[in-house]
């Protein structure tokens, strides 16, 4: 299956991702974690991703796709992947569909994961990240608006909505309620 999950920061993509790609048998990709990677071990990439993700700014799209293109072509992402984080603006998507038209393949799904503005924020400050900060919160989710948020226009005719309140569990069941239906849909 050939997935991507979007959602306000702190909607708990990131906790549903790693969850469902082990339930679904296909890679977790998240573009957050691969950027942390690059920063820790401070490659060139991770020196010019870095002051991005402190402020909460988007890395520049053409340094996301191409670090997505890699990922996308290494061997355990052929027959299906769980993407989290990407994309985030309508450029990738459009990059992303191209990635993914060259080797004959399109997406099955879009999950979206919705949850009220206080619980997401809550969720964050007790997450502590560097980039958890009051400030950088708030303009992460100013940012998720304004950029990332017309995504689901994009995507109307794929797009699988999950409330991502209650429990973890409760989270999980219902994303994988939605999925069943595009499983048999595939089958
Ligand atoms: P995340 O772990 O998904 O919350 O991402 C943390 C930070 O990484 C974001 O605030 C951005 O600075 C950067 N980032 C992650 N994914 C993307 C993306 N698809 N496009 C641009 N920047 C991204």
């Amino acid at each position: 299956m050939r997935l991507v999950l979007i959602g306000p920061p702190g909607a708990g993509k990131g906790t549903q991702a790693a969850i469902l790609s082990e339930r679904l048998g296909v890679p977790h990709i998240s573009t957050g974690d691969l950027f942390r990677d690059h920063v820790t071990r401070r490659t060139p990439l991770g020196m010019d991703a870095q002051r991005y993700l402190n402020t909460g700014e988007l890395v520049p799209d053409h340094v996301t796709s191409g670090m997505v293109r890699e990922r996308l072509a290494r061997p355990d992402a052929r027959n299906g992947f769980l993407l989290d984080g990407f994309p985030r603006t309508v450029p990738q998507a459009r990059e992303l569909t191209t990635m993914l038209a060259a080797v004959d393949t399109t997406l099955d799904a879009v999950l979206e994961f919705t949850a009220p503005e206080e619980v997401v924020v809550a969720r964050l400050l007790k997450r502590g990240r560097p980039d958890d900060t009051e400030d950088v919160i708030r303009h992460r989710q100013n940012v998720y608006l304004r950029q990332t948020a017309p995504l689901m226009t994009h995507y109307s005719d794929i797009l699988l909505t999950v409330h991502a309140t209650g429990t973890v569990e409760d989270i999980t069941a219902r994303a994988m309620a939605q999925l069943s239906d595009v499983a048999r849909g595939a089958a």
